[in-house]
């Protein structure tokens, strides 16, 4: 709408973990298993899956009214998807940015597969941190004695007489992988111990005490036990001081082969429960307390993840982020809500490598070969034969990569890269990226980093994270708390645009939108009633406009009267507020202010002062420069709700009499955006308008007040508001019939009886009231309730007089009959000051 190029290209990703998930669990009711069906098989068979429930998504965007390029759509395993794959893993082996190691990565023993960091992220769990007495050998007596001499209170003397250590953990089923206990080289307290053996507990290991420069010796004891199969920081403290590496489980979390065999095949939190016995028993427990600590898991199906020891493929980050880094810092890509500028460039800073290979079976397979000869080929193409040995016999790596791997390449995989296309040309950088916070490291960041290593600049340049939607109770909406809305059926029962107004005039920048899903209608009827409203306005509108040509805005101008430069004023404001706000993402700011404009101005007042124009015959120099500015004033209304409201400004604008001598655009979402400079401006008038506006609505208020019949008409009188004031009014009169049922306005203060209000802009009104309502009742009703109201005044106030009461009642309560007593005060004197009005008048 602004005239430049832009382009939505829908599409989805092959979810990995998740699909592959959905069908195992499909293949498992069936009573088989994807090892029943073989790897092409299974594939074959998530294909069928996928081609049958892959189109949701697309089909929901639809429904919502996202303005995507249907014909564009791209899947993460396409052809030309899977090939820019290829081509970015190749490349980046060929720069040594991926390597294949064994390291420890976080294991998934439900999903079996190696995880990134970021999918394996830790959550606070209430755990236990138990202390374990590990007995030293009978030769590191007098290293130990010198330890206790030293100051160590975490050494001494088991009940046999034996020497033993304390080390503290909160996985104590680990202890069957230990192979050291590392102290700081540095702590005095230990260093006599370094190189004593320990007996492990259960098993017939000898473990050495190690010296070790990571070891914070404030850290609990200073004392750490060694699991190098199953701890990050203790594999680099065994790859440093030389302990062994012993894996204690099996995929599925189990206890395997190597560890003692009163625990094998156990799952881990059943061993955990039987250590924590045997230490018991062997008197080896020293104590346990409440320990709050981050535990990791996983991010698709919430088991607690296993840090493992394994052979997996790793891209090597930090080359990578460098630049994407620098691009934050420089403000080269920006981010809104501005904090998480923060938290990416903290990320990127402390950026770890990242594992993409996962042990499925659906996903991009892993490009490289392996020969008996030992030959590893990492290939664009698939080889025949090994390049060393001429082998046939290759074998190709059995993992997939990361799904976001592949989602990392979007901003130019989807257009055809490495083809240099036309698309890739025009749209390759775009502009915007529009997304969750809680993506911004698994996809945002590694775009960034994608953007830098392939082309040397970021794929776009705005990041603009935007909330979440939640229950009332601010948790994420899920099908296993059942707190969820599906949107087709919110779409179905009150339609998109009822939809999307709430949720977008909800979107306040850096906040979460909170829908209540027990009463979905009550949730979404502001939207729907606005898209109604406007759907009212605009049909009423178009009955009154007629088929008669409509000329253009600039032929009428000096026939404009003032509620027509009024409202041009207005929708000049309208959207020069609303093109701002857009600007800076306060889409909800957007929302409001357009709400405000086409109910509260057009609505309520513009159409309500121009009817008579429209449908008497009148004037017809009048009657055009009315016609001209609807016309004008909803085309533009429409344009700027349609980005929020989209299905119905398009159907109403496509109905709209066009102004003879321009070309109508092809459709309102190509029509351009209303240019904020060169939009109508008039102070003068907005000033009579609201003046109008004022009195009106007062002279509304009083009719209520005073219970005036709503078919009476009355007569007002004002003066003080100097000739503005009057000229406006005198000139609206069939408007004030209309929207006050006021037949005579008289410029002087009145005498008699009846009702007075001082309006914010200068002058007074004063309404008559003999002979339009029944004084003698009105006067007779008014003393009534000023005596009831002083009743409850005296009772109250001797209430609160009452010192036993004031001392014994709770705080709440006094306080409640306080402001009790000061609201009938209130009232009370309003009341009077009204029944002084009706018995003396003004003379
Ligand atoms: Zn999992
Ligand atoms: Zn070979």
């Amino acid at each position: 709408m602004q005239g430049r190029a832009s382009l939505w290209v829908p599409g989805t990703d092959h979810a990995g973990i998740a699909t592959q998930n959905v069908v195992e669990r499909r293949l498992a009711n069936a009573g088989s298993t994807k090892e029943d069906l073989g790897r092409e098989g299974f594939v074959e068979a998530i294909w069928d899956f996928v081609d049958k429930t892959g189109n949701q998504i697309i089909t929901q965007l639809k429904s919502l009214g996202a303005s995507c390029d249907w014909e564009r759509t791209r899947f993460t395993l396409d052809e030309n998807l899977s090939r820019a794959v290829r081509e970015v893993f190749v490349h980046l082996y060929e720069q040594d940015l991926i390597y294949r190691g064994e390291y420890i990565i976080n294991w998934c023993p439900r999903c079996h597969t190696a995880l990134s960091n970021e999918e394996a992220e830790g959550r606070d769990s209430e755990g236990k941190l138990w202390r374990i007495r590990y007995p030293l050998d009978d030769s590191a007596a007098e290293a130990a004695q010198a330890s206790l001499d030293a100051g160590a209170d975490a050494v001494g003397r088991l009940d046999d007489g034996r020497w033993y250590l304390t080390v503290s953990t909160t996985r104590p089923e680990t202890m069957l992988g230990d192979t050291g206990v590392a102290v700081h080289p540095e702590d005095a307290r230990y260093v006599s111990l370094v190189g004593s053996n320990i007996e492990l507990p259960f098993t017939d290991r000898r473990i050495p005490v190690v010296a070790d420069e990571h070891v914070d010796p404030e850290f609990g004891s200073g004392l750490v036990k060694v699991t190098p199969a199953h701890d990050p920081n203790d594999f680099e403290i065994a790859s440093r001081s030389g302990l062994e590496i012993l894996d204690v489980m099996t995929d599925d979390a189990k206890m395997n082969k190597s560890v003692p065999s009163e625990f094998q095949d156990m799952d881990r939190f059943d061993a955990r429960d039987a250590v924590l016995e045997g230490l018991s028993e062997l008197g080896l427990l020293a104590g346990e307390e409440e320990y709050m600590h981050a535990v990791p898991h996983c991010y698709r199906c919430d088991t607690v993840v296993e840090p493992r020891l394994s052979l997996q493929w790793f891209v090597k980050m930090k080359p990578l982020a460098e630049p994407a880094l620098q691009a934050s810092r420089e403000g080269t890509v920006t981010f809104t809500p501005g904090h998480w500028q923060g938290v990416y460039e903290h990320w990127m800073e402390n950026i770890r490598d990242w594992c993409i290979s996962r042990q499925l079976w659906w996903g991009h397979r892993i490009p490289v070969w392996y020969c008996g000869c030992g030959e590893q080929i990492v290939a664009r193409e698939d080889p025949t034969e090994c390049l060393a040995c001429g082998s046939t016999e290759l074998e190709q790596d059995p993992d997939v990569l990361d799904t976001w791997f592949s989602s990392q390449l979007w901003p130019f995989s989807v257009f055809g890269w490495p083809e240099k296309t036309p698309d890739l040309e025009a749209f390759y950088p775009g502009n915007t990226m529009v997304t969750a916070p809680e993506i911004l490291f698994f996809w945002v960041a590694r775009m960034i980093m994608m953007g830098y290593e392939f082309f040397g600049e970021p794929p776009f340049t705005e990041v603009y994270l935007h909330g979440t939607v939640r229950d009332m109770q601010g948790r994420k909406m899920s099908k296993s708390l059942g707190n969820g809305i599906d949107p087709l059926e919110v779409v179905n029962a009150y339609g998109a645009d009822a939809m999307r107004f709430t949720i977008i005039s909800q979107a306040a920048v850096g906040t979460d939108i909170n829908l209540d899903h027990e009463d979905v209608e009550a949730t979404f009827s502001n939207g729907r009633n606005f898209a109604n409203k406007i759907w009212n306005a605009g049909r009423f509108a178009l009955l009154s406009l007629g088929d008669a040509p409509v000329r253009p805005l600039n032929e009428v101008m000096s026939d404009l009267a003032l509620e027509d430069r009024w409202i041009l004023a207005r929708l000049g404001h309208a959207s020069r507020t609303a093109t701002r706000n857009l600007e800076r993402y306060r889409l909800h700011e957007v929302a409001d202010g357009l709400y405000h404009f086409f109910w509260g101005e057009l609505c309520d007042w513009y159409l309500e002062l121009v009817k008579d124009r429209l449908t008497l015959d009148t004037d017809a120099k009048s009657r055009e420069a009315a016609r001209s500015t609807l016309v004008a004033v909803l085309d533009e209304a429409l344009r700027l709700l349609h980005p929020i409201v989209p299905f119905v400004t398009a159907e109403l604008w496509s109905l709209l009499p066009w102004p003879e001598g321009s070309s109508r655009p092809e459709d309102l979402i190509i029509a351009p955006w209303p240019d904020s400079e060169s939009s109508f401006e008039d102070p003068m008038a907005e000033n009579q308008m609201e003046a109008l506006r004022e009195l009106i609505t007062e002279v509304r208020r009083l009719r209520k007040e005073y219970s005036i019949p709503e078919g009476k008409r009355i007569g007002i009188h004002i003066w003080g508001g100097g000739a503005d004031l009057t000229n406006t009014v005198m000139s609206q009169l069939s408007a004030l019939e209309r929207l006050a049922r006021i037949d005579r306005v008289v410029p002087d203060p009145g005498t008699g009886v009846g009702a007075n209000a001082v309006l914010n802009r200068g002058g007074e009104l004063f309404i008559p009231l003999e002979g339009i309502i029944d004084l003698d009742h009105e006067r007779t009703r008014l003393r009534k309730e000023i005596e009831r109201l002083r009743a409850q005044i005296v009772t109250t106030a001797k209430k609160l007089e009452n010192q036993n009461f004031v001392a014994k009642a709770p705080e709440e309560v006094v306080s409640k009959e306080r402001d009790k007593l000061s609201s009938f005060q209130e009232r009370a004197a309003k009341l009077e000051e009204k029944l002084d009005a009706l018995e003396v008048g003004r003379s």
